[in-house]
């Protein structure tokens, strides 16, 4: 059968696996999926990263009886796009999930509510074209919930927002199904967003739902579902490239507050964890608390950080003090060179 002669159908992308996709048609709850690729004529007609199909993506598919896998033709005008800054480049956005209503901002009130954290997720969701929300996790775990909903409205000002804990998310729930919209969890690791939407589907889709399938060529490939439903056809939608968002919109206090938080104790104000007497970072390392990769992790954040707001020149002149330590050494490395003709910016 000629691709012509067969009905294209309407489905939505379930998950993503570099370029296999999961597809299931829009009014199914879950059992129904297959699998799909794009198109050589849509492959063709791509010029850019944002223009491949994401989870929450309305497609057009064929699919002949005779193969297993489907073919994915075009991708339905999006309502809203979730994207990150591709790393490595400064114009390769990265589409991370598509259609989505409600970005809801993710915070535990424990010790970890931090409300510029808070702030900044706002503003990534806003740029997507959703609404965001904001749930406020672990309210078993805190006694001064008040004071703290008095501090987020300032800057949440009209956002809706909702208090849960891991016996209390009824008022979500009633949201979620008052009428069908497809949502994500956005927020730091650890605040409960795992929980939260197994507690929502009232399964544990987080680590049961692997599938494993075959291609015609008899490879096997395993897909994680990324997009779930709820009977009343509401979605919710966790990709991986969701969780690296914290990364990105995070600043190294959210990555790193094991690292911030012993930095506190380190003897001198201006210490950089290299070694000098007091350094309460070192002492932690050498007590087995913390690993050093880690620690060379944080930096190497630290400096990318820096590096992004420097020009070229200043960052081989820090590149180059960081290799030859104190200014006098590097004078005199760097005298030494340019008497050699050579140039330090290769360092
Ligand atoms: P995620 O990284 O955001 O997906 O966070 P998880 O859902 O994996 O939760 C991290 C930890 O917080 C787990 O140990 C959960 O059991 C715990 N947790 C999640 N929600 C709550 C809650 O409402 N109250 C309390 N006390 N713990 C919670
Ligand atoms: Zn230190």
């Amino acid at each position: 059968m000629s691709e012509k002669n067969l009905k294209s159908i309407f489905a939505t992308i379930i998950s993503q696996n570099h370029d296999l996709y999961s597809i299931s048609k829009n009014d199914s709850l879950d059992q129904d999926f297959f699998l799909a690729k794009i198109s050589g004529q849509l492959s063709y007609n791509i010029s850019s990263m944002i223009e491949y199909p994401v989870v929450g993506d309305i497609i057009e598919f064929t699919h002949s009886p005779f193969d297993k896998i489907a073919i994915i033709h075009s991708i339905c005008h999006r309502k809203s796009l979730l994207s990150r800054v591709a790393s490595g480049s400064s114009n390769n956005i990265q589409p991370i999930a598509a259609n989505i209503d409600i970005v809801f901002i993710t915070s535990a009130l424990d010790q970890n509510f931090n409300l510029s954290r808070i702030e900044r997720y706002i503003s990534v969701a806003w740029e997507s074209g959703a609404q965001p929300a904001i749930i406020l996790t672990k309210a078993d775990l805190v006694s001064d919930l008040e004071s703290k909903l008095v501090a987020i409205k300032q800057i949440a000002k009209s956002l809706q927002i909702f208090v849960t804990d891991n016996n209390a998310f009824a008022s979500l729930k009633n949201f979620l199904l008052a009428k069908p919209q497809t949502v994500v969890f956005i927020g730091s690791s650890g605040v409960g967003k795992s929980t939260l939407i197994n507690n929502l589907l009232g399964y544990e889709a987080m680590h049961t739902k692997e599938v494993r399938t075959s291609d015609h060529k008899g490879k096997h490939s395993t897909t994680h579902r990324q997009l779930f439903r709820l009977e009343n056809g509401s979605q919710i939608i966790d990709t991986p490239g969701m969780r690296e968002l914290q990364i990105d919109v995070g600043n190294i206090d959210e990555t790193f507050e094991d690292i911030e938080f012993l930095a506190q104790n380190c003897q001198y104000k201006n210490c950089q964890h290299k070694g000098e007497s007091g350094c309460a970072i070192f002492a932690a390392i050498e007590k087995g608390l913390l690993s050093k990769k880690r620690l060379e992790n944080y930096q190497k954040i630290l400096r990318e950080n820096r590096y992004s707001q420097m020009s070229s020149s200043e960052i081989a002149e820090d590149k180059f003090k960081r290799y030859f330590g104190n200014k006098s050494e590097a004078k005199r490395v760097r005298n030494l060179k340019k008497s050699k003709q050579k140039d330090y910016r290769k360092f």
